[in-house]
């Protein structure tokens, strides 16, 4: 089963606790610039593109039933104002807080199954597994909450025009007169009729005046 696929080491979002082990209160801190992993973010929204660097500030730290690790992750985001459609950056700073439990022994002392066993009640627990804990979903979750659900270029953008969709922002005493678009389409429509009309009624005359010769002979 994939779920329960061992952990590779050499996976950049992969820590090894061995060196911190496992005496309580013991701790490290490390540092480390990671490539962003795909998909990082809101998709379709704004997020890390895959590759760019994320710098990791971690603190591990034992504890009776795991590994505590404590952190931040600082990386730049890219999106789309949702206002007026401009792409944007920001710069992001995510922290998070996750315990990482000891497969053997749970956070209230009962004694636990495997990890996946109990899938469960697995599902939002993470656990230290042959010493090494993976980090990917916890930055994925920090980077999510630590994101705007609706990107602005600038706080006070005014956006895209809802009649023309000028942006506003380049043309800032943009205005339609009073009249309504959908209201000015009529007004073509009506005029192109009045020449409809016009052009039935000059040619009316002559096609009558034939009509009335043909009907004379
Ligand atoms: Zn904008
Ligand atoms: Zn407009």
């Amino acid at each position: 089963m994939v779920l329960n696929a061992r952990l590779d080491h050499r996976d950049p979002l992969v820590f090894d606790t061995h060196e911190l082990g496992r005496r309580p209160g013991a701790l490290q801190r490390l540092t480390r610039t990671v490539d962003a992993p795909k998909d990082l973010g809101l998709q379709g929204v704004i997020g890390v593109p895959e590759g760019a660097p994320v710098e990791l500030e971690l603190r591990l730290e034992s504890v009776m039933e795991g590994v505590l690790v404590t952190g931040t992750a600082r990386a730049g985001a890219e999106g789309e104002c949702v206002r007026c459609l401009e792409p944007l950056e920001q710069q992001l700073e995510a922290d998070f807080q996750e315990l990482f439990s000891y497969p053997d022994a749970d956070d209230r002392g009962r004694p636990v199954a495997e990890p996946g066993d109990d899938a469960e009640d697995d599902e939002d627990r993470l656990f230290v597994e042959d010493g090494l804990i993976a980090l990917e979903s916890v930055l994925r979750d920090a980077v999510v909450l630590a994101l705007p659900m609706q990107p602005v270029c600038r706080e006070d953008c005014p956006g895209l025009c809802s009649v023309c969709g000028a942006r506003l922002a380049d043309d800032p005493d943009h205005h339609h007169d009073a009249v309504d678009i959908r209201w000015a389409a009529l007004q073509g429509l009506a005029g192109s009729l009045e020449d409809g009309e016009k052009d039935e009624m000059s040619g009316d005359g002559p096609e009558s005046a034939d009509a009335a010769e043909k009907q004379e002979k």
